[in-house]
């Protein structure tokens, strides 16, 4: 006789298809969060391999048994090829294997085969069950108590090809490699006058070779869904190049989706391209095809953000809607969003299916609006020479400065700034450090190559200042904007180039001179500016900062150790609660809520039970203005008095390389959107007869404009950061992952 399980309420989580960084997270996400909801869950190892072997490859989870993996690429429980899932047989020897444990919720983590596997499996289920009870395999009553299996689909590929999310698990660390490799092609090959192609994942999909031509500045991209317009499309490309070279470019990179085509659908292959650079260019070139590079590596802060709030959210849709349609959980805009499973399956197919009957217009069209941005930007930055301007057109003069600390992606945005600018008939002056040199004049004329190989560089060629203009600097900068008739300005910064654009602004009834349009675009690595979800450099931070707690974390041998990292932020806890997320903290410590001893008291306690119950090491993350007495060091000395031998404390300050290095593919690729809107928006505002002054700034995924008047109703009153920050909903999440107390690692 089998046993009729006790509780019905299990969930168990599978990861399938091809692997991809962040699917730990996720199963670490799923595993924690439906044992916080109070569910039996279960790993599955193997894909659907294990699904129908049972036995051994389903083993029930505990926190402490997807402790320590967030930070390790591909997924520790493994995915394999699995014929038998195929057939009915297959997938009812499944259906028992879940039966019998009381399953009747799955989540999947995995590619559109995957997923409409699952989709298939989740449709037959009951007729299953039905044989089951049939042959005598499992009994009436067992069946009737899991009538219904409850699907929840996440998407794991590296490719981003799916419907119902606008990123699947593993793209961005995928573009992480990529944009590595290419730097590092750069590097050498630039010594060296040559030509790379570099090939590149995506059949159908041509998101991470066009994005990482964005992120890495390369000179020629090819995609599925847009192949060259012209039939011999080769002479176009070696024009470019030719003229890219007869400039002063020494490298020539081009990158080549492996699905990439010509219109008549012909594939267009990385040896033929570099056949072609070779033979028409006579030019030594290489091809790099990145293969499975793209896939390995720990993954980004991102993926793991996403992975997290992904497996998180599936928990939540199983509690809320058990065995509703399934769906997909994805992020769109920025939300969390649930799409009915086989819509997004059947729309990703339809792209492939537009692609293969050559309707590239609604392939692209079906990608979505910032996709097709993308390409027509990409198309003008690697132009080596700007169209001529139009004989009749006003040229405006425009500038650009930054203001604020350093952030990651500065250069990149100036980059765009100006090739945008030159490329639409005005003139470009470069204003160095920030406001000062806006005081004393310290403005040059940039051209098309003055912003060469920007792209990729990290720091500010231009130099940024905090320096905020008092009222009697006003005067001279009225009279510098005069002196070189600027009729514009970019500010790419923070909270100090924000303050002083509303302060101009402040003086122009003063100064008429100031009353030019100034567009700010937020560029602070501590994400503490109004407007915008995301400030340029703060994801270049946070992989910094995530990337050395991983270190850290592996610096502990012994075991025992609790460590107490402080990271920038200033008033803003965004770093700190996003890098908790990222590397599996205990508790984060954030300016917005403050620290009291009570907090204190209670986490010292659930640290001494979590070492008393095998745990191995703490982690403690602290914004750097979390508290002015509870500082790190104090903690780091509270923690220590307190442990009674149990574990010993480090404290460690991560300083300035949080601030440092080549800005990440996602803060290149945001700050050449921004960029490029804002320039469009300046030259707008310039040629309008009452100019208006905006700050730029991704809200909800989209680009958005808003008053700079609005500034100080949109800030804090004492403190440097926004009112509302919509990621401290995120903290009752990371509680849940961190599940203070209990034995991980
Ligand atoms: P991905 O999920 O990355 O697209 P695959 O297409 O290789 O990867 O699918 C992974 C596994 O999912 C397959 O080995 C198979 O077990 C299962 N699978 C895929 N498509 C189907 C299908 N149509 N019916 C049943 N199982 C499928």
């Amino acid at each position: 006789m089998l046993r009729t399980p006790q509780r019905a309420k299990s969930l168990a989580v599978l990861t399938s298809g091809g692997d991809a960084a962040g699917m730990n997270a996720a199963v670490r996400a799923v595993v924690r969060a439906g044992l916080a909801a109070d569910l039996d869950v279960y790993t599955i190892y193997e894909g659907f391999q294990g699904l129908v072997d049972g036995g051994e490859r389903i083993r029930q989870a505990s926190s402490e048994s997807v402790g320590g993996i967030l930070h390790q690429g591909g997924t520790v429980l493994g995915t394999a090829r699995c014929d038998r899932f195929r057939t009915p047989e297959g997938r009812r020897q499944a259906a028992k294997n879940l039966v019998l444990l009381g399953i009747d919720a799955l989540v999947v983590i995995g590619g559109d085969g995957s997923l409409t596997g699952a989709n298939l499996f989740r449709e037959e289920w009951r007729g299953h069950l039905k044989a089951l009870v049939a042959d005598g395999e499992i009994e009436q009553d067992m069946a009737e108590a899991h009538r219904r299996l409850t699907l929840i689909g996440l998407v794991g590929s590296i490719d981003n090809d799916m419907f119902g999310t606008d990123m699947t698990i593993g793209a961005d660390t995928a573009l992480h490699r990529i944009t590595e490799a290419i730097d590092a092609i750069h590097s050498t090959a630039s010594s060296h006058k040559r030509a790379f192609v570099i090939e590149v994942m995506g059949r159908n999909c041509g998101y991470l070779a066009l994005m990482s031509a964005i992120a890495a500045g390369a000179n020629w991209v090819l995609i599925p869904e847009n192949p060259p317009e012209e039939d011999n499309w080769e002479e176009s490309m070696i024009d470019a190049l030719e003229a890219g070279r007869s400039i002063g470019r020494r490298l020539n990179i081009v990158i080549v989706a492996e699905g990439a085509q010509d219109r008549n659908g012909n594939p267009i292959t990385a040896q033929h391209v570099k056949q072609t650079l070779e033979d028409r260019l006579g030019e030594d070139t290489r091809v790099t095809s990145l293969g499975h590079v793209q896939r390995g590596g720990a993954p980004s802060a991102f993926d793991r953000y996403l992975s997290t709030v992904l497996g998180y959210a599936a928990v939540e849709q199983i509690l809320t809607s058990p065995a509703a349609e399934p769906q997909l959980i994805g992020l769109k805009e920025h939300q969390i969003i649930s799409s009915p499973l086989m819509e997004c399956v059947e729309q990703t197919h339809a792209v492939a299916d537009r692609i293969a009957e050559r309707d590239y217009e609604a392939a692209m069209a079906m990608r979505g609006g910032s996709f097709g941005d993308s390409f027509r930007m990409i198309k003008t930055m690697v132009r080596a020479q700007p169209h001529p301007p139009d004989p009749g057109q006003r040229r405006l003069r425009l500038g650009i400065l930054h203001a604020g600390g350093p952030a990651p992606g500065m250069n990149p945005a100036v980059r765009v700034a100006v090739r945008v600018g030159i490329d639409n008939g005005h003139t470009m002056f470069g204003i160095r450090n920030g406001f000062r040199g806006l005081e004393v004049g310290d403005i040059q004329e940039m051209d098309w190559m003055s912003v060469n190989g920007w792209a990729s560089r990290g720091g500010a060629e231009l130099g940024t200042s905090r320096h905020l203009p008092r009222n009697g600097h006003f005067a001279d900068i009225a009279a510098q904007i005069e002196e070189h008739q600027l009729d514009g300005l970019l500010m790419i910064g923070g909270w100090a180039g924000y303050r002083a654009a509303h302060r101009m602004q402040a003086h122009a009834d003063e100064y008429p001179a100031l009353r030019i349009p100034v567009v700010c675009l937020p560029a602070a690595i501590n994400n503490d500016l109004p407007g915008s979800e995301h400030a340029i450099g703060a994801d270049t931070a946070l992989n910094n900062i995530v990337s050395d707690v991983d270190k850290i974390k592996q610096s502990a041998v012994a075991s025992g150790r609790c460590f107490v990292v402080e990271v920038m932020g200033r008033d803003c806890g965004y770093l700190a609660l996003m890098s908790g997320l990222a590397t599996g903290a205990e508790r984060v410590y954030l300016p917005e809520e403050g620290i009291s001893l009570k907090d204190l008291e209670a986490d010292v306690s659930d640290l001494k039970s979590g070492f008393r119950h095998g745990k191995r090491l703490g982690l403690v993350i602290t914004s750097e203005h979390a508290d002015s007495v509870y500082n790190s060091g104090f903690i780091k000395a509270l923690f220590e008095r307190e442990s009674e031998g149990l574990f010993s404390v480090r404290q460690s300050i991560l300083g300035h390389i949080q601030q440092g290095g080549d800005p990440s593919p996602f803060d290149r690729i945001q700050t050449t959107r921004l960029a490029s809107k804002s320039l469009d928006y300046l030259i707008e505002q310039a040629l309008s007869d009452s100019p208006e002054s905006a700050f730029i700034g991704l809200m909800h995924g989209k680009i958005r404009f808003t008053p700079l008047t609005e500034f100080p109703d949109m800030i804090e009153p004492e403190a440097h950061r926004p009112r509302e920050q919509s990621w401290m909903a995120l903290m009752p999440l990371a509680k849940v992952m961190a599940q203070p107390g209990l034995p991980k690692l």
